[in-house]
């Protein structure tokens, strides 16, 4: 049987992580798990229930009420999250979640909870996980780390030419000021914070297009194998 590997892909918010990640999980026969989704789903559940998240009790007792897994969707051929039996894929990714998330991602106790089932599901190997700390504190043996950076206005425009899809409301500065406040609060919290890996690849992908992309990941995988 052919070796399978962790793939982790960490980095700045709206660099094209998922992206990449999923194009390697489809052309190596991987699971693709999107880490950011647990925490969007987390705090999407927080807001829904009025959660005080700076009250450690109450936020003990809600992520007991927690229930997240991935299914595969064949139509949109990627996993999609479910939070308690719903599929929260599409509402996570609201502006009112993006938010929100990085306060939320900050607490100890939820990564705690969030890092445990990452970790599980990294058991059997054969896995492309993109977040922020996969490669420093979920999987720091993994075989390939990538870290992935892009200029930021490139990737304000991506990240709004997706947004305005959704919602014609939404305004280029929003999206920027959500990226760098989020880029802030996640580089700058206590726990895991956002770092490279000493050992992890850089990919600026600000003058590459998404082909040449997997490209660089797919010769990077092979020197792994
Ligand atoms: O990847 P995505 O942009 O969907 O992640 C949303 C937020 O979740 C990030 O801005 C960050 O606050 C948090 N996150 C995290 N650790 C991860 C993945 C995401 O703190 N591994």
């Amino acid at each position: 049987m052919a070796k399978k590997i962790i793939i982790t892909i960490d980095g700045w918010s709206s660099c094209g992580k998922s992206t990449l990640a999923k194009q390697l999980a489809k052309s190596l026969g991987y699971v693709y798990i999107d880490s950011g989704a647990m925490y969007r789903a987390i705090t999407l559940y927080f807001l829904r229930n009025h959660i005080d998240w700076t009250d450690a009790k109450e936020v003990a007792d809600a992520l007991e009420n927690i229930h997240l897994h991935f299914e595969y969707n064949p139509k949109s051929e990627q996993s999609e999250i479910f939070l308690n039996e719903e599929n929260v894929e599409y509402v996570i990714r609201d502006l009112v979640v993006a938010e929100k998330v990085s306060d939320v991602a900050s607490i100890a106790s939820v990564r705690t909870f969030a890092v445990a089932q990452q970790q599980k599901m990294g058991a059997g190997k054969g896995i492309v996980m993109d977040g922020r700390d996969i490669g420093t504190t979920v999987f720091p043996d993994a075989a390939l780390k990538i870290f992935m950076t892009a200029d930021i206005p490139v990737r304000v425009e991506r990240r709004y030419k997706e947004m305005i899809e959704k919602n014609p409301n939404v305004t280029m500065e929003e999206v920027k000021a959500n990226l760098e406040m989020r880029d802030h609060i996640d580089s700058h919290r206590e726990v895991s914070p956002l770092r490279m890996a000493t050992d992890a690849v850089l990919l600026d992908n600000t003058q590459i297009d998404m082909l040449e992309q997997l490209d660089i990941a797919l010769k990077l995988v092979a020197k792994r194998l």
